[in-house]
């Protein structure tokens, strides 16, 4: 499914044409491993990190680059339709990999042949978590020499062991780096190096022109721009990325009243209340639960709880009602959602709440996983005035706090 090469851009056309020639600068993301090392059942590259998948994070960082003028991404030929979805809206040009981490670079070298830019970038699609100033400061490092390898230098200290894993020697660790991409090269001299080193198998495009003979320079690259490899690093990206997504919090409102009527108790916040009256309602009446769904669902702008869980609908006749926050909280949850706090008023003239509180809060504390600490729970009298003051019922107010991805 390799595109036909277009024709050599004169550079920068209305409709962000990739632009070639003198200081043009292209980039080929590596996504051609069909590895699932990593885990699940797509090769890491597609598998998703903060709700992303891997290669859309990566292309995006080159395709948003103000340096890079054309992005290339090399895929196997059998992930065509995976990849086009998995790299989302950036302009990518996509080209057939080889049988080789390097066969596959110079496909994408090849593909460039026409437009012939200056610069090229050479980066693994498993390393999403590039950032604009990693790529920057190594095309700067390889406009200085002949090449550039993004890296970082070594920490630990580095042992050589015999066959059988016993230390032989320390290896001095300064001027030790391990290699990461982006690496940057002057794209006629890296095209030239992978014809010379075609039938050698080396393990980064660096090696290829250092083979060739060419001065490569390190840059300085970071330790969150890690290859994903093994399952472990698939769920260390997932948090990375979502540590990195912008978030927001929101706050959801909630109010609900019942009426008191025959009965010998009362429910609230999901605790059973002993009372000369009971509520009157369609469910358990548990109006505290009640106003806690409408805040939650508020929160996330679903509507209300009547929407939810219509009363004409005859299974929700007498229920607990911690099912109605249970599934609002599973809505939150579905939004990548974490409940910061709640806090709840009950008005009403009687019972007495307060002898409850411990019972309510540990209530509370157990079906929304909040501490102690995060769950405020308030009751007050209306003295005597209006409705709840009559006695005729309760009202119970909820405000909630979440946190939650800012994607709209
Ligand atoms: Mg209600």
């Amino acid at each position: 499914m390799t595109e036909e090469p277009k024709p050599a851009a004169t550079g920068g056309g209305p409709g962000g044409e990739p632009g070639g020639g003198v200081g043009a600068c292209a980039a080929v993301i590596v996504a051609a491993g069909r590895g699932v090392r990593a885990g699940g059942d797509v090769p890491k590259q597609y598998a998703r990190i903060g709700g992303e998948p891997v290669l859309r994070r990566t292309v995006g960082v080159f395709a948003a680059h103000p340096a890079v003028s054309t992005v290339v991404a090399v895929i196997h030929p059998d992930d065509a339709a995976l990849a086009r979805q998995a790299a989302g809206p950036a302009r990518v040009h996509f080209v057939d990999g080889g049988a080789s981490r390097q066969e596959s670079v110079y496909n994408g070298l090849k593909f460039l042949d026409n437009l012939d830019p200056e610069f090229v970038l050479v980066h693994d699609a498993a390393r999403p978590f590039v950032t604009a100033d990693i790529v920057g400061k190594c095309l700067d490092a390889a406009r200085r020499h002949a090449a550039a390898a993004a890296g970082v230098p070594m920490a630990d200290t580095v042992k050589r062991t015999d066959e059988a894993g016993v230390v032989t020697d320390t290896i001095a660790r300064d001027r030790l780096w391990r290699a990461q991409t982006p690496q940057a090269f002057r794209y006629r001299d890296l095209m030239a190096a992978h014809e010379a080193a075609a039938g050698r198998a080396l393990t980064d495009d660096a090696a290829v022109a250092e083979a060739a003979g060419f001065a490569v320079a390190m840059s300085p690259g970071s330790e969150d721009n890690f290859k994903i490899t093994a399952a472990e690093d698939l769920a260390r990206a997932d948090r990375i990325a979502r540590a990195l997504a912008p978030r927001v919090t929101v706050v959801g409102h909630g109010f609900d009243v019942h009426a008191f009527g025959p009965g010998d108790h009362i429910v609230l916040c999901g605790v059973r209340i002993g009372h000369s009256r009971g509520l009157e309602g369609h469910s358990d009446a548990d109006a505290a639960l009640h106003a806690l769904t409408d805040a939650l669902l508020g929160a996330l702008g679903e509507g209300d709880i009547g929407q939810h869980f219509p009363d004409s609908d005859p299974q929700w006749r007498g229920a607990a009602s911690d099912r109605f926050v249970r599934h609002a909280l599973g809505l939150a949850a579905a939004a990548d959602g974490r409940l910061i706090n709640l806090d709840l008023t009950i008005v009403c003239e009687r019972p007495k709440l307060q002898p409850h509180y411990d019972a309510m809060k540990r209530s509370l504390c157990a079906l929304t996983g909040l501490p102690p600490a995060r769950i405020g729970l308030k009751a007050t009298t209306t003295e005597k005035l209006g409705f709840t003051g009559r006695g005729e019922g309760l009202a119970a107010q909820a405000v909630v706090s979440l946190d939650l991805p800012d994607t709209v």
